[in-house]
């Protein structure tokens, strides 16, 4: 008798987009007439840059001919991509990694998701509030998060991120062994200083604190103070684990690329705590048993993110959301509305005006102005009386749905 993975049952049902798709096709079918604008779902719109298409046409080419074709690569990666990441995404930060300390992988979300297989299950762990739903959701299934207790789980401890902390989480008062933070944050579109992200550093070191840190939204910073990886702080590599994704930096959201970096200082405690164990190789093990790479094309397509062209053709697009983002937030400010976000994150995290719940504005903006927003309660108990607009959309989507906006709020 094969039985279930009991954790599974925990799962809340439904995932907050399949709740969003729902509502908004009761609305259309009931107005078959609206055009509905999202300025939901986190996925990005613009087509990739030339010089992308250009590195794939000829990776496919490559794959044409006897010489050129790529069967499996290696399980943590091509070294012409893991030494593009070293050099141009650390070295010019001042930050030493060896390739040897890079994973490829097939896109962020599978790793933020996987990696809590280096840990025992009975980890206990700290999130921010709101958050990536793929923190605690990969931890319910291992049975790492406990169970569900008034919309809470009982082996996690939430870091609110209010209006009232400016979103700047408070570090525990008590040891938490393992702590996801995400800068740029999804959803509030807030980001670190130095000096906080030292603080959860130096609480890691001093803790014993094992600390995943995404860092999917990196490219949209635009403030030179703020840190583009938790490795810029002194001692992170003795703690931390980095995510990268190549989804919205540079449109590879069905294109499939990112990486994980994994120091080699970075070592977790037996069971006993007589002995320590690095997670490097223990990651890679991991990878070689249950990953066969990403494919040559998406790694070919990633590496000429890297070149002159590339760069430069990926600031434009990240240019184009973050124009987006600043009419956003100025038309919904000018409005009266309380917006957060939006300067160095292709995320706006908008008040809801009189405290209206999330869902509700939701739906009152979905019927008053067809246009789809994210209630932020949907990403966790603190994410209540917010919603989140995304930067992602196409200029003109976007200009019109500010224009019905404003036409709704001023009625
Ligand atoms: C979009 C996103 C990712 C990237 O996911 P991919 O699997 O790389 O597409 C990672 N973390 C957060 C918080 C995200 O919003």
């Amino acid at each position: 008798m094969a039985l279930i993975n009991e954790h599974y049952l925990k799962l809340t049902k439904n995932y907050l987009f399949a709740d969003i798709a729902k509502k908004v096709n009761a609305f259309k079918v009931s107005h078959p007439k609206s055009n509905v604008i999202s300025l939901g779902i986190g996925d990005v719109t613009q087509p990739l840059c030339p010089a992308v298409i250009e590195a794939m046409h000829k990776a496919v080419d490559d794959m044409a001919t006897k010489e050129g074709f790529h069967g499996y690569g290696p399980e943590q990666g091509y070294m012409f991509l893991r030494e593009a990441i070293v050099k141009n995404d650390f070295l010019p930060r001042g930050i030493h990694i060896d390739p040897s300390e890079i994973f490829v992988n097939d896109g962020a979300k599978s790793d933020t998701g996987n990696i809590g297989e280096l840990v025992r299950w009975d980890n206990n762990f700290g999130v921010t509030d709101p958050i990536y739903p793929v923190y605690i959701d990969s931890n319910v299934m291992c049975g790492r998060a406990g169970t569900l207790v008034d919309g809470k789980w009982s082996n996690v401890t939430y870091m609110p991120c209010l209006e009232e902390n400016n979103f700047v989480p408070q570090i525990p008062d008590h040891r938490v062994d393992i702590i996801y933070l995400c800068y740029p944050n999804n959803p509030t579109g807030t980001v670190i200083s130095r000096d906080e992200l030292r603080k959860w550093v130096n609480y890691a070191l001093k803790n014993d604190t094992l600390i995943f840190y995404d860092a999917a939204y990196e490219a949209y910073i635009q403030d030179p103070d703020i840190p583009h990886s938790i490795y810029e702080i002194k001692g992170a590599r003795k703690v931390a684990i980095e995510f990268h994704s190549y989804s919205k930096t540079a449109g590879f959201t069905g294109v499939r690329c990112g990486y994980t970096v994994v120091p080699k200082e970075l070592t977790a405690a037996s069971m006993d705590g007589s002995e320590r164990y690095p997670l490097n190789p223990m990651w890679d093990r991991r990878q070689c048993t249950k990953f066969n790479g990403t494919s040559y094309i998406s790694q070919r397509a990633a590496e000429a993110i890297y070149t002159p062209e590339g760069k430069e053709q990926v600031k434009a697009t990240i240019d184009y959301y973050m124009g987006n983002a600043r009419l956003m937030r100025e038309t919904l400010q000018k409005l009266g509305l309380k917006v957060y976000g939006g300067e160095n994150a292709p995320y706006l995290w908008v008040k809801t005006p009189n405290d209206t719940p999330s869902w509700k504005f939701f739906e009152q903006m979905l019927y008053g102005a067809q246009v789809v927003c994210t209630p932020g309660v949907g990403f966790g108990p603190s994410g209540e009386g917010f919603v989140r607009l995304t930067s992602f959309g196409d200029r003109d989507d976007c200009r019109e749905a500010l224009r019905r906006i404003s036409e709704w709020m001023m009625k």
